[in-house]
């Protein structure tokens, strides 16, 4: 069985709607899925419809936007974007609905700051301009400015939006402080907390990725961090993911062992125009671990597909 527990719609920054989703999922030969759009989980009810008529394994899932903060080595706390999946919540819980509408509110207010940044650069580039292409309502991330400055002819692609011309900064680079808004979120212990509550399985998507080049994350293990996030509850890490390197890879799946943790693959699929190295199921997850998932996860049941 190919299950890919970590897929984007148009919902969040994905490119496909949740339909168009579904029949790339079913025709790339995938057997389960997981749609995990950023900070909000209003695709589930199609998705779930749309896998029961193509046999397919249905996994509601949600990406959830935290900080985690760790003490660096000269005494400095230091603040770093933390992407928290949770698979199977309830979505009608009310501490969670709170949580994703003020992440999506406070992505809005982080968008439009964003914009009113560049635009001292790039005036024609306006939020109203990034909303309507995002259409109206999506949740709002980097990928959806970029596709802003596509359309203005600033940028070629959204590769060329984050990571620039070579020997350049990207307009939209964390390291590119002249116009980098970070999101504001709450603390990654918090939401674990709260998405067991829910009855969600946590689990941190792509650890310790996006290190010294995007994220200006520490690039040493910071052990004592997951070892908080395994005492908040914590029952998982992606470790198989196009963004997790091979050397943090083999790290991250002794600690999954050490503390009894799941461990998930995914494409964290985009669409191809987004992210071009990321085609859908670039990796996948075992059977064993979706089971252990699907044990844990008590806020909704999934869509099981009848060879399951
Ligand atoms: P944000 O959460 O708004 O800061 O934006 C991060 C989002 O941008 C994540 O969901 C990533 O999937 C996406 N992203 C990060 N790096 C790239 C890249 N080089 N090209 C396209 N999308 C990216
Ligand atoms: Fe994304
Ligand atoms: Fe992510
Ligand atoms: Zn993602």
């Amino acid at each position: 069985m190919k299950i890919d527990l970590h897929i984007h719609s148009r919902l969040s920054d994905g490119e496909d709607s949740v339909s168009e989703l579904v029949a790339k999922i079913k025709s790339s030969g995938l057997d389960g899925f997981a749609l995990t759009d950023h900070d909000r989980t209003d695709g589930w009810a199609e998705a779930a419809e749309l896998a029961v008529t193509n046999g397919l394994t249905f996994i509601p899932g949600v990406e959830i936007t935290t900080e985690g903060r760790t003490l660096g080595e000269n005494g400095v706390m230091h603040s770093f974007g933390v992407h928290l999946l949770a698979y199977l919540p309830d979505p009608d819980n009310a501490e969670l609905k709170e949580l994703l509408y003020i992440n999506r509110n406070s992505r809005i207010i982080r968008t439009k700051k964003f914009v009113e940044k560049l635009a001292t650069d790039y005036p024609e580039l306006t939020f109203e301009l990034v909303d309507s292409i995002a259409e109206s309502g999506s949740t709002l991330g980097r990928p959806d400015i970029a596709r802003a400055l596509i359309e203005l002819g600033i940028v070629k692609s959204v590769d060329e939006a984050f990571k620039g011309k070579p020997g350049e900064l990207g307009i939209l680079s964390k390291r590119n402080t002249k116009y980098y808004v970070p999101n504001s979120a709450p603390s990654v212990l918090e939401v674990i907390a709260l998405v067991r509550r829910a009855g969600g399985v946590p689990v941190i998507a792509h650890p310790l990725a996006r290190t010294s080049s995007e994220d200006s994350q520490p690039e040493f293990f910071p052990r004592e961090n997951f070892i908080a996030m395994a005492e908040a509850g914590l029952l998982g890490l992606e470790t198989s993911h196009f963004e997790v390197s091979p050397e943090n890879k083999i790290i991250l799946d002794d600690f999954a062992k050490e503390f009894d943790l799941i461990t998930t693959g995914s494409s964290d699929y985009h669409g191809l125009n987004t992210k071009k190295h990321n085609p859908l199921g670039l990796h996948t997850t075992e059977l064993e671990m979706l089971k252990r998932i699907i044990a844990a996860g008590t806020g909704i049941a999934p869509t099981l597909s009848r060879q399951f």
